[in-house]
């Protein structure tokens, strides 16, 4: 498994204690560019071997912002050259349809990663379609066996956005070795994960929540902040230590358009490095489904 791609895309030099230095803007874009070219590499030894990568998507119902990402995914596949296999199912599907969809996807062997668009429609049992992806397919790492691995430190297929939080920190030289870093959020898909992945790259790590006391306070201690909670531009600059490094994993629409979980015009002054929200973490995310899926079909290659 990667843990780095080892891509350097930006200079930064170190927290900078509040000396009023101006923050690294840290270019989600710009990284997840430089994924897809190294994916779009890999895709095209894969061919020569005669192996085409494929991911196989599918898509409940008609969410407009599920309907959105899926597009994006999918431009993402054509651009590093996956093939996507599109499974559009109206928003009545039963448990069982997308069981036997499941099932015939895991046994496919042209199918080398599945991923199923969350949120499912209320009827049915997210928890129930996840466990059923082979973990060798579960590019999205949302598997409990995936998790597992994780938690383990052994090779498995990492949730996408924490690990693109990891290689947007590596890119631009940032060692979470020894730093006090504070995750917000204990979700499974992100909070926790991200915190797993930050420990075993040695950081102190701390995990908050809707119940923590004192949140800015705790937040104050973090020479790196990452805020994956859903309440936009919550984390102003009174939660941030002068000169720490803060990722925005939140994306909340608003009337004003999308705005993170940052405040980024109060926070970008006292930071050392930060996130803008859009272009930090969300491309990221994809980039890393590509990369997951070109590993999928490398494993059985
Ligand atoms: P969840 O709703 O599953 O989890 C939110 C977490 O934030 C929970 O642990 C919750 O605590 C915590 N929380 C909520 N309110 C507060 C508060 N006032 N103080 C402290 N903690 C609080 O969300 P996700 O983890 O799925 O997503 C988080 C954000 O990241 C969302 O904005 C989402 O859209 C975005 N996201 C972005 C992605 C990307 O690619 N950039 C990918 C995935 C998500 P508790 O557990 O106690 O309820």
């Amino acid at each position: 498994m990667r843990h780095h791609l080892g891509y350097t895309v930006g200079a930064f030099s170190g927290p900078t204690e509040g000396d009023g230095a101006v923050a690294t803007i840290i270019d989600g874009t710009a990284v997840a560019a430089t994924i897809r070219q190294r994916a779009a590499a890999r895709t095209a030894e894969l061919r020569e071997r005669g192996i085409e990568p494929c991911l196989a998507v599918v898509l409940v119902g008609d969410d407009p912002a599920s309907a959105a990402y899926v597009r994006m995914k999918e431009r993402d596949c054509a651009e590093v050259g996956i093939v996507s296999l599109d499974h559009r199912l109206p928003a009545e599907t039963s448990q069982q349809e997308i069981d036997r969809l499941i099932d015939s996807l895991n046994d496919d062997p042209r199918v080398h990663g599945i991923l199923v668009q969350m949120p499912l429609p209320r009827h049915l049992d997210a928890e129930r379609v996840i466990e059923r992806i082979s973990p060798t397919k579960d590019v999205d790492g949302f598997h409990p066996e995936n998790l597992g691995l994780l938690v383990r430190g052994l090779p498995g297929f990492r949730a996408c956005t924490p690990a693109g939080v990891m290689e947007m920190l590596g890119a631009y030289g940032i060692d979470p070795s020894g730093m006090r870093a504070v995750v917000v959020g204990r979700s499974t898909i992100v909070g926790k994960p991200m915190a797993l992945l930050l420990l075993e790259a040695n950081a102190t790590v701390t995990v908050c929540h809707s119940r923590t006391r004192d949140l800015p306070a705790v937040c104050r201690e973090a020479d790196l902040l990452v805020a994956a909670i859903g309440r936009a531009r919550m984390i102003d600059a009174t939660y941030v230590k002068p000169g720490a490094v803060v990722i925005d994993v939140g994306i909340n629409r608003t009337d004003h358009g999308l705005a993170g979980d940052v405040d980024f015009d109060s926070v970008e002054p006292v930071a050392s490095a930060i996130t803008p929200v859009p272009g930090g973490v969300g491309p990221m995310t994809r980039a890393i489904l590509m990369a997951n899926t070109i590993a999928a079909a490398e494993a059985v290659a």
